[in-house]
């Protein structure tokens, strides 16, 4: 079993006795559109996807046992407020969730927590750094959006043109292939679009980076294939975060 919340609450208190480090992954998305052909979870659902993968990968360590959070499938997400389905929470309110969130489980004894966010808006991830920080050494963020992190993934993802593109829409094709229209998908052209450059420079909607249907990248390039070997690589990031993590 790897999911938190399928637990009951005597299995609960029982790891609290466990002599392997409890690692609690907390999934962190948005509802948000992905161009037309993918759904609007398909942050949510990349997140939940690399803390599964993780879990799985740890499950008969000696060392660590790792559970998976209910996901917060919320973010801050303005940039893409021109389309229906965009759903934003406030700062406040992120940094809030998550300290109260990460705080209720430290006061049960569950203290080391991941969290794992794959909605890279600045506003999300900035929010995102001073929970953490604000919640001490035992909580730590896979930052995909670090330099080191982010060398092991696509050239996509490291063009800055990775929203919904082939390296989003591979990894939805991986989890969930039943949610990408494939026929939408294959009339997309490729729109390469340097989205941190554009944000640099204070454009702060899809409209204005030139993605007039809220997507960039070469989604039509896209596989089940690359998703997996890319979901590979950020179980692989993952578990190493958790052994640090695990560790202090
Ligand atoms: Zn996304």
């Amino acid at each position: 079993m790897t999911e938190f919340a399928d637990l009951a609450y005597p299995d609960a208190e029982a790891l609290r006795e466990d002599e392997r480090a409890t690692v609690l992954l907390f999934p962190l998305g948005a509802t948000e559109p992905h161009g037309p052909h993918a759904p609007l979870k398909t942050d949510t659902l990349i997140s939940l996807g690399i803390c599964r993968r993780a879990a799985e990968r740890l499950e008969d360590d000696p060392d660590v046992r790792v559970l998976v959070l209910p996901p917060l499938a919320y973010g801050v997400t303005r940039y893409g407020a021109a389309f229906p389905g965009a759903v934003s929470i406030g700062e406040a309110t992120l940094r809030a969730l998550v300290v109260e969130i990460c705080g209720s489980l430290a006061a049960q004894g569950f203290p080391r927590i991941v969290l794992v966010n794959s909605h890279f808006e600045p506003e999300q991830v900035h929010t995102l750094r001073e929970a953490v920080a604000e919640l001490g050494p035992a909580v730590s963020l896979l930052d995909l959006t670090r330099r080191q992190n982010a060398e092991r993934l696509t050239d996509e993802f490291r063009s800055g043109s990775c929203h919904a593109g082939r390296y989003e829409t591979s990894l939805v094709l991986a989890d969930r292939p039943g949610l990408v229209r494939q026929e939408r998908t294959a009339a997309l052209e490729s729109k390469m679009i340097d989205m941190p450059a554009a944000i640099a420079a204070g454009q702060t909607d899809f409209i204005a980076m030139g993605m007039d249907r809220a997507y960039c990248g070469a989604p039509a390039e896209a596989t089940a294939e690359e998703g997996e070997r890319t979901f590979e690589t950020l179980a692989e990031l993952l578990v190493d975060l958790v052994r640090e993590v695990a560790a202090c």
